[in-house]
Parts: structure tokens; sequence; C-alpha cells
């Protein structure tokens, strides 16, 4: 059963938000769905799955793997790394949802079982450096409150331009969320590259008195070697990832002592993609906790891929709940009793309502 058609979808969502979604339909109708990194709407990634789609009408679905290596070294001009990865990782995530279901079994089975299909997610709370503190705390209560996460990360989306715009401020919000919480309840601090070495080694020390489980991405990501100098000097794992495409890119972050490799899904390569990162750090001892970020195909298939991890200790990310694809998904991800439940459905598991679907795709409605 072959490859009939490719379709990138470029889909603008009702009620805000716009994601990059592939359709790809097999001969007899079947279709699996992917999605690329919304990084400017994933346009990026569209237009390179346009030029490749040529090459995957007529083959065979079942050589994912073969495809990935070949688009990939057929565009690595384009640069290994962002929107090419993306394009991958779209086109990656649609095939296993198209091989899934074509043999009528759930991905996480075709990659080799799950040792757990109810799985516990943490709460990703972004916008936190622009909150003040009695702000942050209401924002986190209020997650809290509404979706009983396992564990809660509160995150700085801090300008990539600036340093150690607010450490003290920084410290006195994470310092309030720990007395929200509790002693003992897992918390992640995630400064999106805002800290220079010595900025990070401030606020890492103070993480360490507050019990927090991770630090993630505390200097700009490109700066291999700084994460070896704050995770040499800090005993709170550093976690990162999320902007690595490659395997030397996270093999680089392995080296340099990184604790918790957090490569997602819908950025580089998809489930190919990461089972081959899932090895590396398998290979090192290092936790793979993958990020992602978008509500329905990037979560569902980040959660078929974790159900599949050994020694998989954390929670899922979950980050957006605003429920702006529902209208478009039958069964939309949602957790119950702090869990998201994976069911034998084959493929991504995901069902749509075509006709709302295919209103949000751009240009058709
Ligand atoms: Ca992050």
């Amino acid at each position: 059963m072959n490859i009939a058609h490719v379709e990138p979808l470029a889909m603008r969502w009702p009620r805000g938000g716009r994601s990059a979604f592939i359709r790809i339909t097999a001969e007899d109708g079947t279709f699996g769905l992917g999605e690329a990194s919304p990084m400017y709407d994933g346009r990026a990634s569209l237009s390179i799955i346009t030029d490749l789609a040529q090459h995957l009408v007529g083959a065979d679905p079942l050589d994912s793997g073969v495809i990935q290596d070949t688009l990939f070294h057929r565009a690595i001009k384009l640069g290994p790394d962002g929107a090419l990865a993306g394009a991958l990782a779209a086109i990656d995530i649609a095939l296993w949802d198209l091989k899934g279901k074509l043999l009528g079994k759930p991905i996480y089975k075709l990659l080799g079982g799950a040792w757990r299909t109810e799985l516990p997610f943490y709460a990703s709370i972004g916008g936190n450096g622009v909150r003040g503190v009695e702000e942050v705390v209401a924002e986190v209560e209020a997650w809290m409150n509404a979706i009983d996460p396992s564990m809660v990360k509160i995150r700085f989306d801090a300008d990539k331009t600036t340093r150690d715009a607010d450490i003290e401020g920084d410290i006195a919000k994470a310092t309030a969320v720990r007395e929200l919480v509790g002693d003992g309840f897992p918390l992640a601090f995630d400064s999106n590259n805002g800290y220079s070495v010595q900025g990070a080694i401030r606020v890492g020390r103070a993480l360490e008195q507050l019990g927090y489980t991770w630090f993630e991405e505390p200097v700009q990501s490109y700066h291999k070697a700084n994460f070896e100098k704050v995770a040499s000097a800090i005993d709170v794992p550093v976690a990162a990832g999320e902007q690595e495409y490659t395997l030397a890119g996270v093999q680089a972050l392995i080296d340099a002592g990184v604790g918790i490799i957090q490569a997602d899904i819908v950025k580089t390569g998809g489930f190919t993609g990461l089972c081959h990162m899932a090895a590396l750090t398998r290979a090192a001892g290092v936790d793979f906790v993958p990020h992602q970020t978008q509500p329905v195909i990037g979560h569902i298939a980040n959660m078929h891929f974790v159900a599949t991890l050994l020694h998989s200790h954390s929670p899922v990310e979950y980050s957006d709940r605003s429920g702006r694809q529902d209208e478009v998904f039958s069964n939309p991800p949602r957790p119950k009793g702090g869990r998201f439940a994976l069911t034998d459905a084959p493929g991504l598991g995901l069902q749509i309502n075509e006709a709302a679907f295919d209103a949000c795709i751009l240009g058709q409605s």
C-alpha cells in the first residue's frame, strides 16, 4: 500500500493560533497526520515538505526509516537543524500514524511496546518573566486546581538578547512557588537561556536549596561549554535539548554534563529521530524527558514515544490546555485523575471531524 497524496497543511484555529500539519494519504484512502514545530507557524517546514512531497508519492509508508534518511540527505544543504528537522518530524509522525492505521496497531506497539499507557504529566507554565511574584503564584495555583499535575515547571520565556535581567526576582518567584506547593512536590525551573554562567550558578544554588528537580536551559543553547560550567558547579540536574536537532547536538549536551535531554518530537525527526536519541541517552545513562508544547498531535505523538522509554521517571510535558484545536478532533487528549491514557486505537488514535478540520486549513476556508 503506497503513498498517493502528501498535503502540507497550514492550520488556522478559530480561537487563535496556527499549526503546521501534514496529511499523508495511502492509495486506499487511509491517511496519517503529522505536525512540525510551530516556530513562525511552521511555514518554513511546510515549504520544505512541499518540495519533498514528490519523493514520498509512490513510496511504501512502512519504509519510514529509509524515507527519513533519504530525505535528510537529499535536503541536508538546507542545514540539518531547524526547519528541515521539523519537516522531517512532521513527515515521520504522519508515516507512523499511517503505518499504525494500515496495520491496525497503536504506534507504541510498533515501537516495541509500552511500559505504561497511563502517563502522568507536568504543567508547563510560561510567561513568568513578566509576571509579579503574586501573579506567578496565582497562575500556578490555577493550573494546580484545574488539571492536577504531578509536577510544575515555571518558564521565564526570557528575551534571549538579554542576560541576568532579574535574578533576585526570579529567585523570589521560585521561592514563592515552592511555598505554594509545599516541600516535596516536584518543581522545575526553565530560564529559557536567560543567564550568564555566573548568573545561572547563582540561581542554580537557590534552586538546590528549594529542592527543584531540574534547571532547564540556564544558558544560551549554542554555548555548550557553558552548560558544563553550570552543571559542574551545582547539584540540581541541568536539562536542555529542545534546541537540538541532530545526534551530534545531543551528544554535545551529554558530554557537557546535561543530565536531562529534552529533544522534541515535532522538531527533530519524529519517532525515528527520537528513537535514535533515546539510544544515545540510554548509552550515556542520562534521562530523556522530551520537550513538547503542542496540544494534540505533538502531545499524543510524544506520549506514544515516552510510553516506550525504559527508565522514564518524569511526567510528560503539557503546556497548552486552551482546547483551541478541540473543534477538529473528536477525541483530543484530556487529563483524567492526573494522567493521560493512551488507547489501543491504531496509529496515534486520533479521530478528526473532517468538515471542521478542512475548514481550518488556510486557503480552503
Ligand atoms: Ca524550555
